[in-house]
């Protein structure tokens, strides 16, 4: 049975999408119960940082989103992983390492 997915799914770039979108909403219901006193609260500076991590990873899948299709920065300087790997390059891999604990994370994508 083969493990990859077929070339242009991006299999490993909407789960990198998903666990980025899932942590925003997180901070956003913890930022809610936080203004009104309820619930989860986060410091200001916790929330604070971990929507600029989330614009962090977000901003560095949109730069390599393309790597490894031919198209993407890391195509032009050879810097890619071999085009049955999902990964695209060494950027998106290491992107999706904090989610390895995350349901639909697979041993091969670990960096
Ligand atoms: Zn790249």
């Amino acid at each position: 049975m083969c493990q990859h997915s077929p070339p242009g799914s991006d299999r490993f770039g909407r789960f990198l999408r998903e666990q980025i979108d899932r942590e925003l909403d997180s901070l956003r219901t913890v930022r809610e119960n936080t203004e009104s006193g309820s619930g989860d609260v986060l410091p200001h500076l916790s929330l604070f940082r971990g929507f600029r991590e989330c614009e962090l990873k977000s901003r560095l899948l949109r730069m390599h989103l393309r790597c490894g299709t031919g198209e993407g920065p890391c195509d032009t300087i050879g810097a890619v992983f071999p085009p049955e790997d999902e990964r695209g390059c060494l950027t998106r891999a290491l992107l999706g390492l904090p989610y390895s604990d995350r349901p639909g994370y697979l041993p091969r994508w670990r960096p």
